[in-house]
């Protein structure tokens, strides 16, 4: 605790809030975490995904109306950033064992420029191989590495898989910051360049615009407390790693479906199946275990999309995604002992619908 109030300590007394050396000193700490040649702290993981598109669009690379595959089953930040770009947002189911971006079945057409490889519940969604194959069709491959940061994919991080990374320090994600905040990662520096200057008016000298841009950016006191907490990483992953290993040992339920395993997952969430999931959640919350659902209802499905001109469903619909929706629930995992993790095992494995 001390070590953030000295941090924001600092910034208070510095007199600059805005594009200083806190920043600075985080974009660079990211690019070490990340293994990104560049990242750009920016205000929201929204906004990082927002400036990624936006940046391609100015670079030419991508129009309005282009279409980007996005998984139906991901926080509507994903969706948003998309449609509020101006492109056409294609829901794309998921595979039912990984609730991540069914590969096999992308729903391409002619005018997909992009796919959005969300890693869901910190579970890297691709390998390196797979984003190369999606590269070598032309596809550019976004990453939505909100909830994964840390995590690796056959040996290499999470956010340099494909040609740009958003991540999220919202408070709640593995590494949170007192408020909002975010960061875009890329190997391109002409990406790197361009988001910098949008989500800063557009402008790299002061009151000169090049591009019409936005304020989208990280403000130091962010960064100086962000600068504390990400060192902590390491620790963050493993416990969380413990707790999920825990889980996967003591949760032996034949009715419940556990999410397997798999190495360079960082467990942004845990997240178990049970078809008779409203039960067991009540059950749950009966004997005081909160519990939640990421997320209830698929994004295609919100209100907000209903009859909107730009999105788009293929022509089977999504029909894991939407079942997933009625069986999955998310167990606590954040600073969770042994001996809670147990417990909660305990009270799944009693559990019997009657
Ligand atoms: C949290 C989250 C975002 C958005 O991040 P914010 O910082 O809240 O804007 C985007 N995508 C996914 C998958 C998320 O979980």
């Amino acid at each position: 605790m001390e070590e953030y109030v000295a941090a924001a300590e600092r910034v208070v007394r510095s007199g600059r809030y805005i594009n200083g050396p806190e920043t600075h000193a985080l974009e660079h700490e990211l690019t070490h975490v990340l293994g990104a040649r560049y990242c750009v702290g920016v205000s929201t993981g929204l906004d990082a995904l927002r400036l990624i598109l936006r940046g391609w669009m100015e670079l030419g690379m991508l129009r309005a109306g282009d279409e980007v595959v996005v998984p139906a089953n991901t926080f509507i930040a994903t969706f948003l950033a998309v449609t509020d770009c101006g492109l056409t947002a294609v829901a794309a189911d998921v595979d039912e064992t990984t609730a991540c971006l069914d590969l096999s079945r992308l729903p391409l057409s002619p005018l997909t420029r992009v796919v959005v490889a969300v890693h869901l519940y910190g579970r890297p969604c691709l390998t390196p191989v797979e984003s190369e194959r999606l590269k070598s069709q032309g596809l550019l491959v976004l990453e939505d590495a909100a909830q994964a940061i840390g995590a690796v994919s056959d040996g290499r991080k999470v956010g340099t898989l494909g040609d740009a990374a958003a991540v999220s320090f919202y408070p709640a994600k593995n590494i949170g910051a007192f408020g909002d905040a975010g960061a875009v990662a890329t190997d391109s520096h002409q990406l790197a360049k361009t988001v910098r200057m949008m989500a800063n008016y557009g402008s790299v000298e002061k009151y000169r615009h090049e591009i019409c841009g936005l304020n989208c950016r990280l403000d130091e006191l962010q960064a100086a407390l962000l600068r504390v907490k990400l060192p902590t990483l390491e620790e963050v992953t493993s416990r969380r790693r413990e707790t999920a290993a825990l889980y996967d040992r003591l949760i032996t339920n034949p009715e419940v479906t556990r999410p397997g395993l798999s190495e360079g997952t960082v467990w942004h969430q845990y997240v178990i199946r049970h078809q008779r999931r409203d039960n067991l959640r009540e059950h749950l919350k009966a004997n005081g275990i909160g519990t939640e659902i990421h997320y209830p209802i698929p994004c295609h499905l919100q209100r907000c999309y209903a009859g909107h001109p730009l999105l788009k469903l293929p022509p089977g619909g999504l029909p894991v995604a939407e079942r997933l929706a009625r069986e999955i629930l998310s167990l606590p995992i954040a600073d969770v002992t042994p001996g809670e993790a147990a417990e909660v095992a305990r009270l799944i494995n009693e559990f019997s619908p009657s």
